[in-house]
């Protein structure tokens, strides 16, 4: 059912093993644990429990009806992944993967972070597993998210400054998958996105899948139907996919995948990779990138941190090419926008990321019927976005 990677842990064209000799055995290793685990119904059963007990899941489908009535068109729906434990949809993936290292009888996890969301939630899950963590960070990104990195310090991890390429979060990703060429014995690389070599996008997918797998149960229980569009924002795209994946099937069911296009996609300014990027290879797979005229990654910006990187994951890229689904860009001054309309109108602050997917919402609801209905993954919560919505908006607050 809806698309799976071949054996070669392709999807389409895109998608692979691009990595060095060094890394095939730890993939392999994981590889092979997982098709072991993903369908053992004790591993699910302690993911399950750990998911409702830890992670605060189910997360609301959430009927926004003052947004409704005010953009005049589609019945908007929010799915609350805000909600969640540590605030954001990353405890789905890291809970899952740090269930599966335990399994494989790793004592270590590793993991790259740029706006420090996904290292605190590595942390997390590392405190609750009694396992060492090490978090790989871009030193610019160090400095921008100190809050993140005491947190990670506080959760028992050791984070670790990158220097190289640009100090920010492609240049962890690299750092993270040195680390692990070094030590694979008892480490486990836990990443972050739907991104990397086979099999990481499809582990991180398929944990990240509960999130339709809900959503679709509780559309279907609210409105005796399933929604026009779901959408969400794409930084490598894990909650996009996970919201998207149990509708691929659904051919009447729009995807919609808002990527960031920072100060616009006609700028180099921008994150916006399925509207500005070329198909390449880095960090282990075939993708689309954005790329100089050299076929160089691009250094990309967007406001949101947790959309800046300048790949997509494999599955989004076949998904793109077949037409599957759709990606839009989206400004900064319309996540802005839209993260101050949310906040006001319905008493929400949603992550910068998510007001990504909302901003879309916002331009598409109201040509739509009255009778149709929107689903928007609200993929975290924008208290850690206050600060920086103020600076764009030209006020100092204190962090
Ligand atoms: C990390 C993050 C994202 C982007 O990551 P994806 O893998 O594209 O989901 C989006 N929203 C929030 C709140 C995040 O923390």
């Amino acid at each position: 059912m809806a698309t799976q990677a071949d054996s070669r842990g392709r999807f389409g064209q895109f998608g692979g093993r691009y990595i060095p000799e060094t890394l095939m055995n730890a993939v392999i290793e994981l590889n092979d644990a997982y098709e072991r685990f993903k369908n053992d119904p004790q591993f699910n059963h302690e993911l399950e429990v750990l998911f409702s007990e830890y992670a605060n899941r189910p997360s609301r489908l959430y009927f926004a009806r003052k947004m409704t009535e005010d953009l005049g068109g589609a019945k908007i729906y929010f799915k609350r992944e805000d909600l969640n434990f540590t605030g954001a949809h990353k405890i789905n993936n890291v809970l899952g993967q740090a269930l599966l290292a335990k399994k494989m009888g790793k004592t270590r996890l590793i993991a790259e972070t740029g706006a420090g969301q996904h290292g605190v939630a590595t942390a997390t899950a590392a405190a609750y597993f009694g396992m060492e963590c090490v978090v790989f960070m871009g030193k610019v990104d160090t400095e921008r998210q100190a809050l993140n990195v005491y947190k990670m310090k506080l959760l028992g991890a050791k984070v670790v400054p990158v220097t190289s390429g640009t100090a920010t979060l492609k240049d962890a990703v690299s750092e993270a998958f040195r680390e692990w060429t070094n030590r694979i014995a008892d480490t486990h690389y836990c990443l972050g996105s739907v991104m990397g070599p086979h099999p990481f996008p499809t582990i991180v997918r398929d944990f990240q899948a509960v999130i339709s797998r809900e959503s679709r149960a509780q559309i279907l229980e609210a409105e005796g139907r399933l929604p026009d569009a779901v959408l969400a924002c794409v930084g490598g795209g894990s909650n996009a996919i996970g919201s998207f994946y149990h509708y691929i099937d659904d051919s009447s069911v729009k995807l919609i995948g808002c990527e960031a296009a920072g100060r616009g996609i006609d700028t180099y300014e921008t994150a916006a990779t399925v509207s500005t990027g070329r198909t390449g290879i880095f960090h282990g797979m075939k993708s689309l990138f954005c790329q100089n005229e050299f076929g160089q990654i691009a250094p990309v910006y967007s406001i949101s941190a947790g959309l800046d990187y300048p790949g997509i994951g494999p599955e989004h890229a076949y998904l793109h090419e077949t037409g599957r689904a759709q990606y839009v860009p989206v400004t900064d001054e319309e996540a802005v926008q839209a993260f101050e309309y949310t906040s006001r109108l319905e008493g929400i602050i949603p992550a910068i990321e998510s007001s990504h997917a909302i901003a879309h919402a916002m331009k598409i609801a109201p040509e739509m019927g009255k009778d149709q209905i929107l689903v928007i993954t609200v993929s975290g919560r924008g208290d850690k976005d206050c600060a920086a919505v103020a600076r764009y908006r030209g006020h100092r607050i204190e962090e």
